[in-house]
């Protein structure tokens, strides 16, 4: 156990020092700014080597490495609430982790982690999740492929005996159910496969309860993530306002609390532009966060907040420095991936 933590400390520390040329440049170039990360689903190490979508999940060992590292550094951690105050008086260096959609995860270990470093995370959630009105069929494909050697299919069972055929099986199944025909395509399949859909919806899914006991935590914000998890853009604009406002709405009505700030799903500028952005004032949202690389700067319009989003292969301080000295942001607008 010594010499594993040791040699975790040991690594930690030579890739401080590849990186601190990049945060030297940064901080020269701006000593003041902001860094929101987003992330959807934590795993630790272990289990996290064996998930099928396990680009989906952020490392949660390495996320705990990544804390300390952070507050070594003097990054505040801070709630989105206070990012936007921050935003307009331009004031220090501070990161925010935002999780969207919200799964059971979230409650079991991903709040936990923060707790125990004393810091603030920001739940962005999407309704129909402790609602139950939303497949979550991504996580139920997953679960069934990590758990079984083989799995039927409509034209005939498939062996998944290994990491390598689970995870080649989730793409490929998962790529030919995306879009408006998943949530048929995934009942299909849990009839097939003799999988209890519900079971398999409350195993991933956050409940009210769970955000119950979280709203209590001083180091927990809740905002909304809309009720569908819905392309905001795709939508008419009562449709986009019933999915913000009936979000909020829900929000206040279970937990009591105001959920002053939103986040887009499919935040990138084709999935969500000024329209949508008066939408969420007019849903009564103090700020609404989009998945567009970059940083926050004085001034920052909070209608259209920049979130870096991070996931199964940021397990590096090297490669979470590209996205808090803002170079990804800057590579992302260079390559007109915005
Ligand atoms: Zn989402």
């Amino acid at each position: 156990m010594k010499r594993l933590l040791s040699g975790a400390a040991r690594r930690m520390a030579r890739s401080e020092a590849l990186v601190r040329p990049i945060s030297m440049a940064a901080d020269m170039l701006m000593s003041e700014r902001g860094c929101l990360m987003t992330f959807h689903r934590g795993a630790p190490a272990k289990l996290w080597e064996q998930l099928p979508n396990r680009d989906f999940y952020l490392d949660t060992t390495f996320l705990d490495e990544f804390l300390g590292y952070l507050k070594r550094q003097g990054w505040d951690i801070v709630t989105i609430e206070e990012a936007t105050h921050r935003s307009k008086s331009g004031r220090g260096r501070f990161v925010n982790f935002s999780v969207d959609d919200c799964y059971r995860d979230t409650y079991e270990d991903v709040v936990p982690l923060f707790r125990r470093h004393n810091v603030p995370v920001t739940l962005f959630v999407t309704t129909g999740i402790p609602d139950g009105t939303l497949p979550l069929w991504a996580a139920g494909l997953e679960d069934t492929l990590l758990n079984k050697d083989s799995v039927m299919l409509e034209d005939g069972a498939i062996r998944v005996p290994d990491f390598e055929t689970k995870q080649a099986a989730f793409y490929r199944i998962a790529d030919s159910w995306d879009g408006r025909q998943a949530a048929k395509s995934y009942a299909r399949f849990c009839e097939m496969n003799g999988i209890d859909m519900n079971a398999m919806h409350w195993k991933h899914a956050i409940t009210w309860e769970m955000l119950e006991e979280l709203r209590n935590d001083p180091l927990v914000e809740i905002g909304g993530h809309t009720v569908t998890h819905a392309r905001i853009s795709s939508l008419s604009p009562e449709g986009a306002l019933f999915e913000l406002q009936g979000c909020r709405d829900r929000l206040i009505e279970r937990l009591g609390i105001p959920a002053r700030h939103f986040a887009f799903p499919y935040g990138r500028s084709g999935d969500c532009g000024t329209r949508d952005f008066a939408i969420a004032r007019d849903a009564g949202y103090a700020s609404a966060s989009t998945t567009r690389k970059g940083l926050v700067l004085g001034g920052q319009d909070p209608y259209s907040l920049p979130r870096c989003t991070i996931n199964g292969s940021d397990r590096s301080v090297a490669t979470m420095e590209l996205h808090l000295s803002g170079m990804t942001g800057l590579a992302a607008r260079m390559a007109g991936r915005v």
